[in-house]
């Protein structure tokens, strides 16, 4: 077995038991390998050991990589920060954009949805650890956000990412990730989504509802931002 598919299965022990423990379905909790950093290669690796949806936040690295694996049955998702002059191409190439902010970053990516793909799937991101320098909107922002979003053509919104602040203590991993199901649970919208967990946190982030956790350095190892 090669190191990517022991990390694959090692990762899904880990969902099995979390979701286990939290008496909830494992196959409720979808695995997103998150893969910036990391060359085209380690992605057909994953592939070739079951992965089908991969996660990337910079735009042309990630057009790169599909360009080199276009022969693959691969699902993409943009997790990264969006600047305007990105939307067109994100609109074109990914089936999940899970990082979505602010309005205007919506209405450009529905303007700009190809109309013979299927409806682009947003999730909206929120800031709930409140620190200045994170990218996402504030709790306070998302409930006028997400009723906007729900009227866009060409979008389907399907729920709610965070990143939260990074903390190796369990309860306050869990206090962030149970506010982003209590804000996605007041939309009551139907959002069926969750996108939360990380390599650090997925156990917590299980516990309190993810559907989407991104694991990047479980399943890859350490990102070399020198080398990307
Ligand atoms: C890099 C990244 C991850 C993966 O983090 P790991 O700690 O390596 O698992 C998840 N989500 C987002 C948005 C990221 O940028």
């Amino acid at each position: 077995m090669s190191t990517i598919a022991e990390n694959i299965a090692k990762v899904r022990e880990r969902i099995r038991e979390a979701a286990q423990a939290s008496q909830r379905d494992f196959a409720s909790v979808g695995l997103l390998a998150v893969s910036k950093t990391k060359p085209a290669a380690a992605i057909r690796e994953a592939h070739a050991a079951g992965l089908r949806d991969f996660g990337e936040n910079y735009l042309q690295e990630a057009l790169n990589k599909q360009a080199e694996l276009a022969d693959l049955d691969l699902i993409w998702h943009f997790i990264g920060p969006i600047q305007s002059n990105k939307t067109k191409a994100i609109a074109e190439h990914f089936a999940w954009v899970h990082s979505v902010d602010r309005l205007k970053i919506a209405e450009r990516l529905a303007a700009q949805r190809p109309a013979h793909l299927p409806a682009l799937n947003i999730c909206l991101q929120v800031n709930v650890s409140g620190e200045a320098s994170k990218s996402g909107c504030s709790p306070e922002q998302l409930p006028a956000l997400a009723q906007a979003v729900t009227q866009l053509p060409h979008l389907r919104l399907r729920g709610l990412m965070t990143i939260p602040e990074p903390t190796e203590d369990a309860a306050q991993q869990h206090a962030a990730l149970a506010r982003l199901r209590q804000l996605r649970d007041a939309l009551d919208l139907q959002l069926d989504t969750l996108s939360m967990g990380m390599s650090q946190d997925l156990e917590a982030a299980i516990d309190e509802g993810a559907t989407w956790v991104r694991i990047g350095t479980a399943l890859f190892g350490a990102r070399d931002y020198g080398q990307p």
